[in-house]
This record gives structure tokens, sequence and C-alpha cells, in this order.
């Protein structure tokens, strides 16, 4: 099977882009190049600009239910090609392929649900203080949106952006990871044989801080939404904020376990083993801190490393693994920095700690004990399969602990205490917070955080809602 063919899309057009220059996409369970990406030259981030412009103007005009017909028509092409992008998808960012599939079924969720969502994006009529003076609240698409995401959902991370601004009659230029781009490369090709008009989606690749100042600098963007990290979020926002350009930010986050004592500790090992090595690790609601009530402690932590150390970790595409590599040989050396660190802090090692294997990014599944709060990884996103495991005795100290970062993503908890889970419920900090499971993402349901994590959500009304503006018009007849 081939690899994505590699290309830009401006204007309606698939083009190799005018800058001549490449990047090579490497598979990372085996260094492999997959192919080679065209990064596109200034002339072509404005031919793109132009493209949203004109694809804005035509998109806005079209009725709602025309636009959810094409969205329901490439969420259908991308059921059929549902085996090759997957494969790709594992091919290019390394997770194994059950995964790659569960994504792509997300996000052709996400395609539907923003499609359907949009024929229902209502204004109001507001009865007016003055005898036949009429007022309506409009809701209209923002204006064409710029988007730039990472490389841990390939799939997700795009059709969030794509299906929101398309659903609420909004143009697109999207630049995905340069790392895994034959995902969005597909999800374009669907949605231009689905008959979506030339412009309203380009995508694009490059010097990422290039391309941001580029775009951020012209006057035709109204709107920028990022998925990353949070100091590349910070810098984005500063950029979008000299054109006064609306942002959502998804960015980074470092989520909280507290089990307590009463909770059912079969269940949360369970649950936290499978969460935490999803994707590897590199998940930006991964939960990523464990914070474990005296009196269960070691009947978890030794849970926790029996079901670790059993994972099977490989290539993607066998059919028998767990986990796959991480993205790239650079998040080995985070992942050392954080065991060394910890290591030498007090902590121990109940299992993993080491790379895998020298032909690909493979880490081993990791569980350490007794990790204290000065730790580097207690404090900073660990993005791989690290799980670090510490104690607490009172819901105050868990309370307390888990709201002391800057981070604001998702929180999670294990109790069976109604009192437990309402105390947490309206202190924990975060923009999600799941007790007793770890579901927080669906099309329907407001994903995005506070604090650092970001602000402006994705799914859901409020997602649609940060791709609208409101206008208030007053008519006397
Ligand atoms: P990163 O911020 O370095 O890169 C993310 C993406 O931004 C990449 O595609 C990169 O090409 C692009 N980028 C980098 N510099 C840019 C610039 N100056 N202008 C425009 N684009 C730029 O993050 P990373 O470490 O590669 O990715 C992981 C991070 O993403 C983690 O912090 C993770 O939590 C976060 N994330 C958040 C969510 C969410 O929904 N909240 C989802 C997925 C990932």
């Amino acid at each position: 099977m081939s690899y994505e063919e590699l290309a830009l899309l401006i204007d309606g057009r698939w083009t190799q882009g005018t800058s001549g220059k490449t990047e090579t996409v490497v598979n990372p369970s085996t260094n492999e190049a997959l192919g080679e990406l065209p990064l596109a030259s200034i002339a072509d981030l404005d031919e793109a600009l132009e493209a949203s412009q004109k694809g804005f103007d035509v998109w806005r005009k079209t009725p709602a239910i025309q636009r959810q017909t094409i969205m329901e028509k490439t969420a259908r092409l991308l059921e059929e090609r549902m085996d090759v992008i997957a494969a790709n998808l594992t091919r290019e960012m390394g997770k194994p392929l059950k995964e790659a599939r569960m994504e792509l079924g997300a996000a052709i969720d996400v395609l539907r649900w923003y499609g359907e969502e949009g024929k229902r994006v209502y204004g109001r009529v507001v009865p007016s203080r003055i005898t036949g003076m009429r007022q309506t609240v409009k809701k209209e698409p923002i204006g064409p949106v710029i988007a730039f995401v990472a490389w841990n959902f390939p799939a997700i991370n795009v059709m969030r952006k794509v299906a929101g601004a398309i659903g609420a009659g909004c143009s697109i230029t999207i630049k995905a990871s340069e790392e895994t781009p034959g995902t969005c490369i597909a999800i374009g090709r669907a949605f231009m044989d689905a008959g979506l008009p030339a412009g309203v989606l380009n995508i694009v690749f490059g010097d990422p801080a290039t391309i941001s100042s580029h775009l951020c600098a012209s006057d035709i963007p109204r709107k920028l939404s990022f998925t990353g990290s949070v100091p590349i979020g910070k810098h984005l926002q500063k950029l979008a904020a000299d054109k006064m350009m609306r942002c959502t930010m998804e960015l980074g986050g470092h989520a909280p376990v507290l089990v307590f004592s009463d909770a059912d500790i079969d269940a949360a090992v369970r649950n936290c083993v499978a969460g935490k090595y999803r994707n590897a690790g590199q998940v930006c609601v991964s939960p990523t801190r464990f914070l474990v009530q005296e009196a269960v402690y070691d009947k978890f932590a030794t849970a926790f490393r029996d079901q670790a150390s059993k994972l099977v970790v490989g290539d993607g595409l066998a059919e028998k693994t767990d986990m796959g590599p991480l993205i790239a040989e650079r998040r080995i050396e985070v992942m050392e920095n954080f065991m060394a660190d910890a290591l030498s802090n007090g902590s121990s090692l109940l299992t993993g700690g080491e790379r895998l294997s020298n032909s690909g990014s493979f880490f081993a599944p990791t569980v350490l004990g007794d990790v204290t709060d000065d730790a580097l990884i207690m404090n900073e996103e660990p993005f791989g399969p690290i799980a670090p495991i510490s104690r607490f005795s009172t819901l105050d100290e868990a309370i307390e602990r888990a709201n002391r970062l800057p981070f604001g993503l998702a929180a999670y908890a294990f109790t069976k205490n109604a009192k437990t889970a309402a105390a947490l419920s309206s202190e924990i900090q975060s923009g999600m917070l799941a007790i007793n499971s770890l579901m927080v993402a669906s099309a329907e349901t407001p994903f995005g955080g506070i604090k650092d994590s970001g602000y402006g959500s994705e799914g859901s009304i409020e997602g649609m809602e940060t791709f609208l503006t409101t206008r208030f018009v007053t008519e006397i007849f």
C-alpha cells in the first residue's frame, strides 16, 4: 500500500507549490522515509489567503442544508477510504492501527455533528420597546479561519477545526503538522471529491513560524484556532492581537487522577492503564499525575505496574501491538530526562524506564512510585508513556495538589462517595472533569481547557459558537 500523495491544497487545486523545498516525512516505528512534503512559499500563502476570502464569499451564502449535504458526502467517502487512511495514519504517527481507526471514526462523527448543527444556527427576535420596531440578533460565520494543529491526533485535531469552520459557513486555511501531513491531505481529498467549492478549504505546510506570522499579518483571516503547546499558543495569541483576530486555544495539560480509598480500585487501574498508554501517552488529556490515597496506594501501584508491564510495544501495524513508538527521537530524550530527574529525587522505578529499540522511537511503558511534587514530571507535561504515582491523605490535600499547576485541561477522580464527587465537581480547576471514567471527549460535548490550557471549546454548541459572530439589526417600518 502506498503512502498518501503529498501536496498543498490551494484554491481547489492540489499543487507542489512554488518554493521547490520539501521536508521528509518519517515513519517513527522504522525511521524509514514515507514521502517528501512540499513546503509553501510566501506566494503560495498569499494565493491561499486570497482563495480563502473568495471561498468565504461563496460559502457563507450557501444554504446550511447544502453545506451539510457536502459534509455528509465527505463523511461517507472517509468511511469508504477508512482502511487506507487509518493505515497511513499509523505509518506517519505510530499509534496502533485500532487506535487510528477509532480516531478516524471519531473525526467522522465530529464532521457529521457539525454538519447537522450548522442547520441549527438560529438568531432571535427581541421584543422592542417601540411600536413598529423589529430587533433581530443574527449569528453569522465569523470569516476566513486560519488553523495550526499538533501531530498527536492527525485526524481529529484537523477535523475539529475544519468541520467546525465549514459547518458554520467559514472558509479555513489549515497547517497540519509537517510530521503527519498525510491524514490531513486525505481528509482534504474527501472534501474536494464531495464537491466543496474551491478556496473553502486550503491546506499548507512549511516552516511553522514563517507561515503563522505571514497569515497573521494579513487582513483576511478573522479567527485563529490552535491545538498545541502552551508557549506556542501564547505566541500565536500575540500575533493574532494585532489584527484583533478571535482565538481558540487548545493547549497542553497535566491531568491529575485522584484515587480515593473508597473507589473500585480494579476499575480505576483498568481505566488508568488503558488511558495512560493510549497513543503512548501523547494525548493532551492523558492522565498524568496519579495521586492515590494512602490506604489503597500499594494495591493501586502494584496492579498498575503488573498491567503496564504486560503491554506489547511495537509497530502500530502489527496486530498484537498495544502501544506504538513516540513521534520522533527528540521525545526519547525528553523521557530520559524525566527519568533521570525522578530517580535522583527518590522515586522508585516499578517497571520500564528505558528506550526499547534503536530502529524506532520506542520507550517502555513506565511506572514510577512515590514521586514527589518537586519532580520535573509532576510539573511539566510528560506527553509520553511514564506514569508517576504519589500518595495523599486527605480530600483537601488532593484538591490543593490537583490545582497547583498552571494547566487546567482535564482532571479525573475515582470515588464511590457522592460528597467527595460533589466537592471535586465544584473545586477542581479544569475545563473537563470525569469521575469514575476517563471519558471527556465526544462530538456533542465541549472540549477545552481553562488557565494556561487555553480557552474556547471544540465540539458541542459552544464549539460552533466560536466560529460565529453576533450582529444586531433594528428596523422601524
Ligand atoms: P507545539 O506547540 O510545538 O506544536 C504543535 C503544532 O504547532 C505543530 O504542528 C507545529 O508545527 C505547530 N507550530 C509550532 N510552532 C508554530 C508557530 N510558531 N506557528 C504556527 N504553528 C506552529 O506542540 P507539540 O509539542 O508538537 O505538540 C504537543 C502539544 O500539543 C502538547 O502540549 C499537547 O498537550 C498539545 N495538544 C493539545 C490539545 C488540546 O486539544 N488541548 C490536543 C492535542 C495536543
